[in-house]
C-alpha cells in the first residue's frame, strides 16, 4: 500500500530519523516531498480520466502475460500539471540552494512551453530514461533533477490510476518479474506474516503482486544454487536477495521477523534501507 494521510507521513518520518542515515535538515525535505505527492494524488482525483489507461480485456491479458495499464493515455488537466510543476520547482529550489539555478531554467522552460507535458508523461510512462537526456540539453536543466521533477508529480497519478483495478491482480500468481500494471522492475520486496508469499512492489505505480520465491524477477533463474539472500544484522527483517546469474539484487522486508502489527509502506521502507542498496552495489550486485 502507498501513503494515505498525514498520519502516515509522520510515523514514517520519526521511522525514517531513527535510522540515523539523515539529517534534520532532510528529513523536513523528505517530509515536505512526501506531503506534496499526497496532495498530487488527493487533488487528482477530479482533474484526471484513468480509464483510458486501461483498454481490452483486463482480465484475459492478466492470463496472457501482458500488462494491464498504459500511462502514457491518462487524460490530465494542463492547469493542473502547470500548478504542480511550479510547486515542486518551488520545493526543490528551498531544498537546495544550489539547484536554483536550473529551477529557474525548468520553470522559463514550463512557462514558455518548451515542456510537452504529454511526452514527458508517455516516456515515463514507458521507462524510456532517455529522453529525459534530449530534454535536458535542450533546456540546459540536468538529467536527474528534470527526471525526478517529472517523476514527483506523476506517481502519485500512477498510483491513483491503478488502485481501482487492484483486486485484479491481488491474488494472482504473476509469473514475470515486471510489475502487472505497467512493466518496470521491481524495486523492493515483502515475505507476508504467517504463509510467507512474496509479494514485489512497483517503485512506478506502487503496485504489489505475488510473485514465486525462489525466482529471480528479473532474468527469471530458478536455479536454487544461484539464489541466496544475505542479512545486514541477524535480528533483522530487512535482507537482501541477491541473483549469481544477473547479479541483480532485491531488498526485502520479512514480515513474519517483525514483531508488531506494522503495515509495509514500501515508499518508507525504501529510504529507511538506503544503506542495505550501497552494501548491495559494493558487493557488485547492481539495480535492474
Ligand atoms: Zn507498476
Ligand atoms: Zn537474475
Amino acid at each position: 500500500m502507498s501513503i494515505k494521510t498525514i498520519g502516515q507521513i509522520k510515523k514514517g518520518i520519526k521511522s525514517i530519523e531513527k535510522t540515523r542515515q539523515f539529517e534534520k535538515e532532510s528529513l523536513v525535505h523528505i517530509e515536505k516531498f512526501f506531503r506534496f505527492s499526497l496532495n498530487v494524488k488527493r487533488s487528482a482525483k477530479k482533474r484526471i480520466e484513468t480509464a483510458p489507461a486501461f483498454s481490452g480485456d483486463c482480465k484475459e491479458k492478466i492470463e496472457k502475460g501482458e500488462h494491464l495499464a498504459d500511462f502514457s493515455k491518462i487524460k490530465i488537466n494542463d492547469n493542473f500539471l502547470l500548478d504542480k510543476f511550479h510547486k515542486i520547482c518551488e520545493i526543490r529550489a528551498e531544498i537546495n540552494a544550489k539547484e536554483m539555478e536550473e529551477i529557474q531554467k525548468m520553470k522559463k522552460a514550463i512557462d514558455n512551453e518548451k515542456i510537452d507535458f504529454s511526452k514527458i508523461q508517455q516516456n515515463l510512462a514507458r521507462g524510456k530514461i532517455r529522453y529525459f537526456d534530449t530534454l535536458s540539453k535542450k533546456i540546459g536543466v540536468g538529467k536527474e533533477l528534470l527526471h525526478s521533477i517529472a517523476l514527483a508529480v506523476y506517481k502519485p497519478i500512477f498510483e491513483l490510476t491503478v488502485e481501482e483495478k487492484k483486486d485484479l491482480i491481488e491474488d494472482y500468481v504473476w509469473e514475470k518479474g515486471s510489475c502487472p500494471m505497467c512493466g518496470t522492475n521491481p524495486g523492493m520486496a515483502k515475505l507476508e506474516k504467517e504463509v510467507g508469499r512474496r509479494l514485489l512492489w512497483c517503485p512506478l505505480c506502487s503496485s504489489e503482486w505475488v510473485y514465486r520465491r525462489m525466482k529471480c524477477p528479473f532474468c527469471e533463474n530458478d536455479e536454487q544454487k544461484s539464489l541466496r539472500f544475505f542479512y545486514v544484522d541477524d535480528d533483522s527483517f530487512y535482507r537482501v536477495d541477491v541473483c549469481e546469474t544477473c547479479k541483480g539484487y532485491v531488498k526485502t522486508i520479512d514480515e513474519r521477523k517483525r514483531g508488531k502489527e506494522e503495515k509495509t509502506i514500501f515508499e518508507i521502507e525504501d529510504i529507511k534501507t538506503f544503506y542495505l542498496d550501497d552494501i548491495a552495489l559494493k558487493e557488485g550486485y547492481k539495480k535492474i
